[in-house]
């Protein structure tokens, strides 16, 4: 294999480019972002670099002489616009093309758009270095903050608003916050914690309408109250950005859909990151993630794929979150069908195991490090859930 093209800008992508060097790959690589910026990390965007204003170099990935160092030539602000995988050609903006010997998918996922708020001003989201950017000049003390959608990027920046001084109230149309995830328990945990630094909740609530008006936007709910905001920032999740995919011989539903060892559905293409949709053996289930440290793994792992090796991608997936002092750690992957036992739980730790049949299958720790690597190991050993709670 000479020529290795990797789409993508982030941390899916590098580690990709990382993994194919490691793996001993001599020829070419070129790596394709549709951002203007080199490659950077992206969970500081809803906390301390929220908070700060980091600037971006503070935040990249590899610095920039890791590139040359690596012979990997960067295109930036070149969007990937199609594909024939077929004739193994990369379609760019701007009428350029790209053939390649092997390809990496990496693009990640966009935010999902709410339609309501177009032409809105004063409407944020939170996915790139640039949104960061601007929110975080916003961020001033007393202003009044709404955030549409309680997930975890919803919650990280009420938590990083408030410490800042605003008025923060959050709208989710679940009846409890992270419920679909969690589980109601554990979603008036998290709802309890921002309720007790300020943060004010409207759930089981939509959003009826946003009226804009001279004194700030109005957010009227579909219970008729009205919440007056001078920002919005709108965290109803994401979309995987495979677009640029129709009509490849790349299938996609709902994510890039993958095999076990991260390749695709055409030759020489393999996929990472958030817009995977893969079979995880060690859960007998597809899934697909938006976690970093999926992101770093899968990069790697994807590239061995690309270069001939067949090991399936099999890992317990982790993520964190940081809420005002609250360290978040959970491992596992778990849904609403799993059934959620608090086993710690005290003023400032809380830990829950998560199991379906005789199976534990996730963990959620709050500032407890320790139990999260036990768990970690038990899930890997198919440990029974009863005897996890027992030991816990
Ligand atoms: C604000 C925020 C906070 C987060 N906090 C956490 C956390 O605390 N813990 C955790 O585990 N995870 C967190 N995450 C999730 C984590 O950052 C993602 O899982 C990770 O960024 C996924 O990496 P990726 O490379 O797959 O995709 P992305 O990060 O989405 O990057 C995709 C890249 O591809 C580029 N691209 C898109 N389309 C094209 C195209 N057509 N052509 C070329 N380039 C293209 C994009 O511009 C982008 O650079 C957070 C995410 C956000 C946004």
């Amino acid at each position: 294999m000479d020529r290795v093209v990797v789409v993508g800008g982030s941390v899916a992508a590098v580690n990709a480019v990382d993994g194919l060097r490691r793996a001993g790959h001599q020829g070419d690589i070129t790596l394709v972002s549709a951002e203007h910026l080199l490659p950077y990390d992206r969970p500081a965007l809803s906390k301390e670099a929220l908070r700060e204003g980091h600037p971006h170099d503070s935040l990249l990935i590899k610095k920039p002489g890791w590139y040359e160092e690596n012979a990997v030539e960067v295109r930036l602000g070149a969007a990937a616009v199609g594909l024939d995988a077929a004739a193994k050609t990369l379609f760019l903006a701007g009428g350029r093309e790209l053939s390649y010997d092997g390809l990496v998918v990496a693009t990640g996922c966009r935010p999902r758009p709410l339609g309501m708020l177009d032409g809105v001003p004063q409407v944020h989201e939170v996915r790139s270095f640039g949104d960061a950017q601007v929110l975080h000049e916003e961020l001033r003390p007393g202003r009044r903050l709404v955030i549409i959608g309680a997930g975890f990027i919803g919650l990280e920046v009420a938590a990083t608003a408030r410490k800042l001084g605003l008025d923060v109230s959050v709208v989710e149309i679940a009846p409890v916050p992270l419920t679909r995830v969690l589980g109601a328990e554990l979603g008036h945990w998290f709802q309890d914690h921002h309720v007790a630094q300020g943060v004010d909740f409207y759930c089981g609530n939509g959003i009826d309408r946003v009226e804009v008006t001279s004194g700030g936007n109005r957010v009227r709910l579909a219970d008729g109250t009205v919440l007056t905001a001078d920002l919005i920032v709108a965290g109803v999740g994401v979309q995987p950005e495979c677009g640029w995919l129709e009509g490849s011989g790349v299938e996609v539903a709902n994510g890039v859909l993958c095999d076990e060892t991260l390749r695709t559905t055409a030759p020489d293409v393999v996929a990472a990151g958030d817009l995977v949709r893969w079979p995880n053996r060690l859960f007998g289930e597809t899934m697909r993630v938006e976690q970093w440290l999926n992101a770093v793994e899968q990069g790697n792992h994807a590239a061995r794929t690309l270069l001939g090796e067949n090991e399936p991608y099999a890992p317990v997936p982790y993520f964190w979150s940081d809420q005002f002092d609250a360290k978040i750690k959970f491992v596992g992957q778990v849904d609403g069908r799993d059934q959620v036992k608090i086993v710690q739980a005290d003023d400032t730790s809380l830990v829950a195991l998560f199991g379906r049949g005789e199976r534990l299958r996730g963990a959620l720790c709050i500032n407890a490090p320790r139990q999260l690597a036990l768990s970690k190991r038990d899930i890997l050993n198919g440990v029974s859930w009863a005897e996890a709670a027992s030991r816990a």
